[in-house]
């Protein structure tokens, strides 16, 4: 038996990237994975790969950006499995550019997805795990959470909230777990919706040193694993060539 065996995780955002790579190893080491992304047909086929290795899967349509829908993500969790040990709070965007650009739009989505989402999670999850007197909540953050480059003035202020919120929830609570992941250049699908013709070039050349999301899902499942009584707080991991 692993720290993870049995846990019942609900993580956002499983339909690329880091969270299927997530979903795929804490389902591998025992957990049973719920699953949350709009695009559900990336979702369907996921939980049919990790059944098909023996693994405990379910999914759900998710719109972070809508609190009745992530709660009604976490409900099911609940519905299903009788509990919600863990909330991966890890969807995002990403669509940088500089602020002359006046992207209004694109900053009101990652503040609606990025911010608001995990606020969204935590405002679900909180009631539950309050109530069961144990859980955890890992939030995603990122290197841009640490540091502001230019083309990432939103992007960083939304990853710097992320960490704000999980000290003030964990100090809040002290049966209940808090992690931030901060990863740093990750293969996955997050740069695809930069617009900014510069800052897409600009993180084209930059994610040629990237790691793959595995290497994220090892820390957050380093995170889940731990004793009840241990809070792993953050973990940054980045490619060893990156300077950032
Ligand atoms: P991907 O673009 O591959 O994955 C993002 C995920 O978020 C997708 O599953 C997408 O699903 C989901 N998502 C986006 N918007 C919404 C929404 N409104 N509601 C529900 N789900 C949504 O990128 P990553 O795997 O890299 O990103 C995961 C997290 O890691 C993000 O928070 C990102 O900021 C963070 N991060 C990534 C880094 C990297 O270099 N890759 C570095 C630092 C942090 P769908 O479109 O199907 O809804």
């Amino acid at each position: 038996m692993s720290g993870i065996t049995g846990k019942v995780i609900a993580i956002s955002g499983a339909s690329s990237g880091i969270g299927e790579a997530t979903a795929r190893l804490l389902a591998q080491k025992g957990a049973h994975v719920v699953l949350g992304a709009r695009r559900t047909d990336r979702l369907e086929s996921l939980v049919s790969a990790i059944r098909a290795g023996g693994g405990s899967a379910q999914y759900r349509a998710l719109d972070v950006t809508k609190q009745e829908d992530v709660e009604a993500f976490v409900n099911f969790a609940q519905s299903k499995f009788g509990k919600v040990d863990v909330v991966i709070n890890n969807a995002g965007v990403m669509p940088l550019s500089p602020l002359e650009a006046l992207k209004v739009n694109e900053w009101n989505q990652m503040i609606d997805v990025n911010i608001r989402g995990v606020l969204h999670g935590i405002a679900a999850g909180l009631p539950i795990m309050k109530k069961q007197g144990f859980g955890q909540f890992i939030n995603i953050s990122s290197i841009g959470g640490h540091a502001v480059y230019p083309t990432a003035a939103v992007y960083s202020a939304t990853k710097f909230a992320v960490i704000a919120i999980s000290e003030g929830l964990r100090q809040e609570n002290d049966n209940i777990r808090v992690t931030v992941i901060s990863p740093g250049v990750t293969e996955s699908e997050l740069a695809d919706s930069i617009s900014d013709e510069g800052a897409r070039e600009g993180m084209r050349k930059f994610r040629r040193i990237a790691i793959g999301p595995d290497a994220i899902a090892r820390a957050i499942a380093y995170a889940v694993e731990q004793p009840d009584d241990v809070d792993v707080n953050e973990i940054i991991v980045r490619p060893t060539a990156s300077p950032y």
